[in-house]
């Protein structure tokens, strides 16, 4: 076992919990005494819908997912997502978009592709612009899209929209899912990638109201189509079973994880808003560092910032990486510096990157 690995900050496929990757290393080639790997086993076989129930029911679980919602496990990413809701929900008709930022813009751009699709708000990258009832929403959409936590941008929705004209919201949570708790009072459909917060990439996990299935286009492919997938447990097609296998072992991990007297994403959640408080907290202080998201809308789960000069960047990078702080460069659409501090990331990974951040500041400041 390695004495101490670096901590990374990358953004996705990001850092894993280190006790999940070394029972997956003692499992590699033999799970649970069957003989196989988990990869070399039939997707309908026992041993693998073993694995496929308990990881399904500890997320149903953890997130609180009511039983009116079905859980798909998909492939085809976040960027999937954007073409495949649209071609489950949109029933040809009108699709509503809050831009908050990079990942938005996207969808809003793949939905138009098969909607008639409407900017109804849009921030400038730093902001949520306004509450939802300050929107132009249409009450005959089929449905309202929002990026919940902005990857590139670093803003974060603390409190999910509440659309009031009863048309359903989907959220792209693809990089705060299982960081905190979901209000499904007020979702229609989530879906997230599992290579920011949950597990391998590969994996896509779709949350979705039981009344949104059944509406597809004629032209969404049937292994898209979410109806069948439900109808299939997943398995209409095969699933991408080792990524299911890592995520549901990220679920038992969280399900015991402890901290500040909390237990389970109670816990993951207070030492998420306690790692980024201390990340925030160091750059408002500094005068070579700048974070330049609004305050009340700061994710949690991705830091971008900027130094004061960008002369600076690479020295910064080359002796980040040489402090054993890896993957903490900017998205090259914004520049500057991000730290992606998911659940796998340790309050220690976020306090060396802290000393680091002022020991860098007093020698180049
Ligand atoms: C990473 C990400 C995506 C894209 O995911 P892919 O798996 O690369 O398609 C979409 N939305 C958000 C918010 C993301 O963070």
């Amino acid at each position: 076992m390695p004495v101490q690995r670096p901590f990374n900050f990358s953004a996705g496929p990001a850092t894993l919990p280190e006790p999940v990757l070394q029972q997956v290393a003692a499992e590699m080639l033999d799970w649970g005494g069957s003989g196989m790997s988990v990869m070399e086993m039939s997707h309908r076989g026992k041993e693998f819908i073993s694995i496929y129930e308990q990881a399904e029911a500890d997320l149903r679980e953890l997130l609180a997912v009511p039983a009116n919602f079905r859980i798909l496990f998909m492939q085809g990413g976040g960027l999937g997502e954007n073409a495949i809701v649209p071609l489950n929900l949109s029933r040809g008709g009108k699709v509503d978009v809050a831009v908050t930022g990079s990942w938005s813009r996207k969808s809003a751009a793949e939905a138009r592709r098969y909607a008639d699709v409407q900017v109804v708000a849009e921030g400038s990258g730093r902001n949520i612009p306004g509450s939802a009832n300050t929107w132009s929403l249409r009450s005959d959409a089929a449905y309202v899209h929002v990026c919940t936590n902005e990857t590139i941008d670093g803003v974060e929705f603390h409190e999910l929209p509440r659309i009031d004209n009863g048309v359903p919201l989907v959220i792209d949570c693809s990089s705060h899912l299982l960081s905190r708790p979901i209000d499904w009072s007020r979702v229609g459909l989530a879906f997230g990638g599992a290579q920011k917060n949950i597990g391998p990439a590969g994996l896509t996990l779709v949350f979705v109201r039981d009344d949104l299935l059944g509406h597809a286009l004629d032209i969404c492919p049937s292994a898209f189509n979410y109806k069948t997938v439900a109808d299939n447990q997943s398995m209409f097609n095969t699933p991408p079973t080792f990524a299911i296998y890592v995520a549901g072992l990220v679920f038992q991990w969280v399900k015991q994880f402890t901290y500040a007297g909390l237990q389970g994403l109670a816990a993951m959640e207070q030492r998420n808003i306690d790692k980024a408080a201390l990340l925030y907290t160091t750059l408002d202080a500094s005068s070579l560092y700048e974070n330049r998201v609004e305050a009340d809308c700061r994710s949690r789960m991705n830091v971008p910032f900027y130094l004061k000069d960008d002369a600076l960047n690479e020295r910064f990078l080359a002796e980040a990486k040489a402090a054993g702080l890896l993957q903490l460069k900017g998205h090259k659409s914004v520049g500057g510096m991000r730290a992606s501090i998911y659940n796998a990331m340790p309050l220690e990974g976020v306090q060396a990157l802290v000393n680091f951040l002022k020991e860098f500041e007093a020698r180049h400041g």
